[in-house]
């Protein structure tokens, strides 16, 4: 079939990128377990080297079953043009990568999953990047953090640890008129709940790990251009927009236009940085796309049933789910993610700290783990693991208290993770 708008996201999710593969019509996409590519003749290498001709020459740059995973996630997200990686945290490298140079920074949010706050406050300190932390609610401050020196801003669509929603098209705006681009990380929405490029994101990124592939399984991620930025406005970008040396002088935006990120982000990005995903991954991330507007009704439906057991039970202080009318961010649910918040919350339990972790150690079905978006519930005490590395402020800030406890909400049968919190929190109250 041929992808485009005049397809649900249903179809798209179980099409988009593939055909049946020319040589053996095998109809699912096969895993390609190949680290190179014969070249018909040396005319060919030397046109795909040059980039002149699209193909495939190693499996570091490009794979036949990486890329029909790259064109289905571009596609449900509404882009160009798509870049995957070995991991969710080397897609933010690689979308900061063009971007950036030594001196330079990026505004982000400060609720961000705990990990990306240390690669963000740490690691890229050591390329010479900067990231300035800002309340993505107070948009003054937002525009107030943005210098000569910044060439991006970040945030999530629905921020980890949940609860939260940015106004996607209030920080859109910013960065429009700074004439710089916005990424959103939008693993822990996906594309079937938020679409950032309709809220005016130029690139999105994904953690694949996470609802993509919905099984816990494999690491992954993935950058999506939206193909609208003008890299070549002013001299901000010249990755994009000057001549690159190492392909003799040529201009990724004016040779590729709209897919100038996607292609740098294969000829030097994946290139140089080598944070390639393997063929194997892919195939099971393709396997999860097939299902994720299913899953993704169901992580919704379970969660704000969940959301709501707890909002009203006694030795529960607070929840912070969007999707429930006390949330502050109510409003922007059917903004930016109509089809639900999501499947991740918070809850504060009372007696706090030491009630949070008997509260994890007491539970049957959910499992006590660092990770989110599979199809089994999973619980962690952010305080005590993966917000361990930040001050009380900045866990409080990212939303992940000590006395709070945050839930990924899987798709198993709603009254069965009920009673099984119902259970645990009454070991917790002891
Ligand atoms: C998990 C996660 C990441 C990092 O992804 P990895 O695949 O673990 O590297 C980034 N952002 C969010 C919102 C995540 O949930």
């Amino acid at each position: 079939m041929t992808d485009g708008p005049k397809y649900g996201f249903d179809t798209l999710q179980i099409h988009a990128g593939a055909r049946p593969d020319p040589a053996t019509g095998s109809r699912q996409t096969p895993i390609y377990q190949s680290t190179a590519y014969v070249f018909r003749d040396a005319e060919h290498a030397a046109a795909l080297f040059n980039l002149q001709e699209v193909g495939y020459i190693y499996s570091r740059l490009t794979n036949p079953t990486v890329a029909v995973l790259q064109e289905r996630i571009a596609t449900l997200e509404g882009g160009v043009g798509g870049v995957c990686c070995s991991s969710g945290h080397a897609a933010q490298i690689m979308a900061l990568f063009p971007l950036m140079a030594p001196g330079l920074n990026v505004v982000v949010s400060t609720r961000l999953y705990g990990g990306t706050v240390t690669q963000f406050s740490q690691t890229i300190k050591r390329f010479g990047w900067e990231a300035t932390f800002v309340d993505f609610d107070d948009l003054d401050a937002v525009k107030a953090a943005i210098d000569d020196n910044t060439r991006a801003i970040f945030c999530e669509s629905i921020a980890n640890p949940g609860g939260y929603i940015t106004d996607l098209d209030a920080i859109a705006a910013i960065a429009d008129s700074a004439e710089i681009p916005l990424i959103v990380d939008n693993t822990t929405a996906t594309p079937y709940l938020c679409r950032p490029i309709e809220h005016g994101a130029t690139l999105v990124v994904h953690s694949t790990t996470k609802y993509l592939t919905g099984n816990g399984t494999v690491t992954g991620g993935c950058v999506v251009d939206s193909g609208t930025f003008d890299w070549s406005a002013n001299d901000k970008f010249p990755s994009l927009s000057g001549p690159e040396p190492a392909y003799h002088g040529m201009k990724f935006h004016e040779t590729f236009g709209p897919l100038a990120f996607t292609f740098h982000g294969i000829a030097i990005g994946l290139r140089d940085l080598g944070m390639t995903m393997n063929p194997q991954a892919a195939h099971y991330t393709l396997m999860g796309t097939e299902t994720l507007s299913l899953r993704m009704d169901r992580h919704v439906e379970n969660a704000t049933r969940i959301a709501k057991w707890l909002e009203a039970d006694d030795r529960v202080e607070y929840v912070t789910y969007a999707g429930l009318e006390s949330s502050p961010y109510f409003d922007r649910v059917a903004k930016i993610c109509p089809r639900g918040a999501g499947g991740l919350f918070t809850f504060a339990v009372k007696g706090g700290y030491d009630a949070c972790v008997k509260l994890v150690n007491a539970l049957e079905i959910f499992s006590h783990v660092a990770n989110l978006g599979d199809a089994r519930s999973l619980i962690i005490h952010s305080a005590s693991t993966t917000h361990r590395q930040l001050t009380v402020e900045q866990q409080r800030a990212a939303g992940a208290a000590p006395e709070v406890v945050r839930v990924s909400i899987g798709i198993e049968d709603a009254e069965d993770l009920i009673a099984d919190l119902d259970q645990a929190l009454s070991k917790a109250a002891n």
